[in-house]
């Protein structure tokens, strides 16, 4: 027998094809009037397009949001709060859009609806990533957890395909970690392995044809239980390298935990045979970590460090740091394996099971 705790996390879901229609009833349900939306400046248009779509329950729009939550832009967006006396705001976009409503809502505990249009899976978790001056801090409050999540599969026929396939790795690799999780319980377990089934069915089929509305919605189901797992489970090695690597050498969210997925995976692999199981038959393979990196190629990912900018006289800085603070993983950290896993997603060469 296996004791576990679970702590379910309070949200209401909507999920379909055309469900923005519902966001006005969303609103008042909420009983609110004064809807700020909120998007970044590439998504302006649909965001206004929205906001003319709710009519006298927009109070205004700001188009500003930044990948990373810098504090600065958050302070500008409250101003806006303020002077529009917003009573809820309407996040649509990705994780920088998501990211901004739940730092709005730190501040003002104002309830947060949240359209998601990437796979990244922010909506669903209680953490937020802000930026001060370079830095970049996590935290995590049920403050900051969306109410509401509107996903509406047919705004993600627009996501790029690069973006498309980046960011469905990246919600896999919040269902990897969450498999092997030092608090795994059997329910996230579940969601996990489900949602790697999911994205890894739908996301080939999104390369060829973009606009398969049964593919997308296979995506975004996957992505959302991504999410209830990395809001739900803590993560580990994966999470922390990816973490340093975009803090510290600026490289690009969902594109670095697309490269570094199969290497920290193989890292980890020899001390999670249970969890590895699983992520086998979720990818339907019977080497996971082979499969991961496989599953990248197939979907025309980048599969190097090199190819995101990385320097590679950084590699030792990048190893150094992610050991700097302790946190757990399956398996003991060592500098000098942490440098090779580094070195061999710095390269692009295949990782093997044995780490
Ligand atoms: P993003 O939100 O930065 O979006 C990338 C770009 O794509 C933006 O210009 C955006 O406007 C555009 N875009 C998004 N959806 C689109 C669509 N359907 N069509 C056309 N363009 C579209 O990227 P992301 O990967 O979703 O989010 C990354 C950020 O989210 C990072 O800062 C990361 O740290 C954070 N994040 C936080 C959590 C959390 O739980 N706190 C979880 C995952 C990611």
């Amino acid at each position: 027998m296996k004791s576990f705790s679970y702590t379910g996390l309070p949200s209401r879901v909507l999920f379909g094809s055309g469900t923005l229609k519902s966001l006005g009833d969303e609103i008042k349900r909420l009983g609110c009037a004064r809807a700020l939306i909120l998007s970044t400046p590439q998504q302006e248009g649909e965001a206004r397009a929205l906001a003319a779509e709710i009519g006298p329950l927009a109070a205004g729009l700001y188009a500003n949001a930044t990948m990373h939550t810098p504090v600065t832009v958050t302070d500008a967006a409250l101003a806006v709060v303020k002077d529009l006396k917003a009573d809820v705001t309407v996040a649509l976009g990705g994780g920088s859009t998501t990211g901004l409503g739940k730092a709005i809502a730190l501040r003002t505990d104002l309830p947060q609806i949240v359209i998601p249009t990437t796979y990244a899976g922010s909506e669903a978790t209680p953490i937020l990533g802000e930026t001060k001056d370079g830095l970049k801090t996590t935290q995590r409050s049920l403050k900051v957890l969306p109410e509401v999540i509107l996903y509406d599969v047919d705004l993600t026929l627009s996501l790029p395909m690069g973006l498309s396939v980046t960011s469905g790795m990246n919600a896999i690799a919040h269902a990897v970690e969450a498999l092997y999780a030092q608090d795994a319980n059997p329910i996230t377990s579940l969601m996990a392995e489900e949602a790697v089934r999911a994205l890894a069915r739908a996301l080939p089929v999104i390369v060829k044809d973009p606009k398969n509305i049964e593919a997308r919605s296979d995506a975004l189901y996957g992505a959302w239980l991504c999410g209830i797992c990395l809001g739900t489970v803590g993560m580990a090695l994966h999470h922390k390298l990816c973490h340093t690597l975009g803090g510290t050498f600026d490289l690009p969210h969902a594109e670095t935990h697309t490269v570094v997925l199969p290497h920290a995976t193989a890292y980890n692999a020899a001390a999670t045979p249970a969890a590895m199981a699983r992520l086998a038959r979720a990818l339907g393979v019977n080497d996971p970590v082979r499969g991961l990196y496989d599953l990248e190629v197939a979907l025309g990912a980048p599969t190097s460090l090199k190819q995101l900018g990385m320097p590679q006289e950084g590699l030792g800085r990048a190893a150094e740091l992610a050991l700097a603070n302790p946190y757990w993983n399956p398996r003991p950290l060592e500098l000098r394996t942490i440098r090779t896993l580094l070195e061999n997603a710095w390269a692009g060469q295949p990782p093997s099971s044995s780490g």
